[in-house]
Formats: C-alpha cells, sequence, structure tokens
C-alpha cells in the first residue's frame, strides 16, 4: 500500500490517540516529577491544586467555638470491595452509613487511609488518618476523618488488612459485614471547615468533619499499612486563605 505523507499522518495520529486512550488520567504521585509540587501542572483539569483557596489538609488550630453538637452516625455497612489504586488502600461499601449535616442526610460511599496523617491538630501530624467520604443526593461531600495513634489492636482494621491486596491497582470483593464502630471515637465531638480533595483534581466545595478524639491501631497494623502501600500518602498542608475552623 502506497501511503501518503498526510495518510501516514492521520493513520499515526489515531493509533497515538488509541494507545492514549487508558493513560487519559494524567498520572500524578506524592513524589517526584508529579509530586505535589507539581499537580496543578500536569492536567488542566488538575489547576485547582494550584489556585484553589480552599485546600485540603490544614493544620487544625485557632478554632472558633461554635459549640457544635456531636456527630450521630448509623452503622449498617456492608463493604463490597478493597482497592489498592497505587494511591491508598480504599475500602468501597454499599449500604448506607449515614449521617445528617445542615439538614440534609449524607451517604458513606467509601473510606480509605493516609500514612502519616495529612490534617494536622495543633501541628500535631498522626501515623494514620482513615477519610470516610459521604455524598448527599446532589452529589456534595463530606468528609469525615479520623486520626490513629498507635496502641492497642483495632479489631476492626483486620478484616481489612488480611484481605488488602499488595499489589498496585489490584482489587478483592468483600462479603462479609464489617463493624465500622472501633473506626470512630467514642468522644463524637468534631473540628469542621471547607476544603477540597486532598488528592488531584483537588475539587473544593467538600465538608470537612476531623474528629478531635484519635482511636488506636498496633503498630504491627501500622506497619500492615506501610508494607501495602509502600509509601507516604499524605499530601503537605495547605493556606487558610482566612478559612475558620469551627468546633
Ligand atoms: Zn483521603
Amino acid at each position: 500500500m502506497k501511503t501518503t505523507p498526510f495518510f501516514a499522518a492521520v493513520l499515526f495520529f489515531s493509533m497515538a490517540t488509541h494507545a492514549a486512550v487508558p493513560h487519559s488520567v494524567p498520572h500524578w504521585s506524592y513524589e517526584g516529577q508529579a509530586g505535589p509540587q507539581h499537580w496543578g501542572d500536569l492536567s488542566l483539569d488538575y489547576q485547582t491544586c494550584h489556585k484553589g483557596k480552599f485546600q485540603s489538609p490544614i493544620n487544625i488550630r485557632d478554632t472558633v467555638a461554635g459549640h457544635l453538637p456531636p456527630l450521630s452516625l448509623e452503622f449498617h455497612t456492608a463493604a463490597e470491595k478493597l482497592v489498592n489504586n497505587g494511591h491508598t488502600l480504599q475500602v468501597n461499601v454499599k449500604d448506607e452509613d449515614d449521617f445528617t449535616l445542615d439538614g440534609e442526610t449524607f451517604h458513606l460511599m467509601q473510606y480509605h487511609f493516609h500514612t502519616p496523617s495529612e490534617n494536622q491538630i495543633d501541628s500535631h501530624s498522626y501515623p494514620l488518618e482513615a477519610h470516610f467520604v459521604h455524598a448527599n443526593d446532589e452529589g456534595e461531600l463530606a468528609v469525615i476523618a479520623v486520626m490513629f495513634e498507635v496502641g492497642k489492636e483495632n479489631t476492626a482494621l483486620n478484616p481489612i488488612l488480611a484481605a488488602m491486596p499488595m499489589q498496585e491497582n489490584q482489587e478483592v470483593a468483600v462479603k462479609e459485614r464489617m463493624d465500622l464502630k472501633p473506626l470512630f471515637p467514642e468522644d463524637r465531638h468534631y473540628y469542621r471547615f471547607s476544603g477540597s480533595l486532598t488528592t488531584p483534581p483537588c475539587t473544593e466545595g467538600l465538608r470537612w468533619l476531623v474528629m478531635k478524639q484519635p482511636v488506636m491501631l498496633s503498630q504491627s497494623q501500622l506497619d500492615a499499612f506501610k508494607r501495602a502501600l509502600k509509601h507516604s500518602n499524605n499530601r503537605p498542608l495547605q493556606p487558610l486563605h482566612g478559612r475558620q475552623i469551627v468546633e
């Protein structure tokens, strides 16, 4: 077949386009050329990571006393999938573990872990932070964050760590029900502020609730998280830009 330069160019372009499809989400990471300092340059979709004024995580201090009532959580969550996506270890859930905020109902969609913690409380970094990502009917997000300290073993983490894929980009289905209660502190008071996703595209407009009291996990459970993640997965602290933190 005789190939004109134009046809060759079209053919090449179409092959290149097809080859690019599986990688259409720009690669990002926690270090190096695709690390947090560069997220905003990796894609036009990630510009908020640099330009946003309500970015997460933050250092929680100089709070305003808002006398927020303790959080009321309903626990009836069944896990569906455990995912190691190379950025975090995530548990996707299927039924509603809900809570009410601002008169709206938020349903749990997934929860995942960061080590060390992303948010800090009075400049204190915790070895692990869990993010419970909830959405209301409009798709607006509210994240409940729980800090972990090393101490007693946390029974709720054992089924997660036992089944979690150790390789990146793997997922496993989960059949058993998981008891989420030990992942939340008994004292349900929290700090509240506006923030963003802590990963690209760093979308803003999230309601953040960080529980004041930490829960425990054992050193060997923490080590298991670190083995599965292979690297730290905490975005650096972001400026407040005048935001207030209410407690
Ligand atoms: Zn997170």
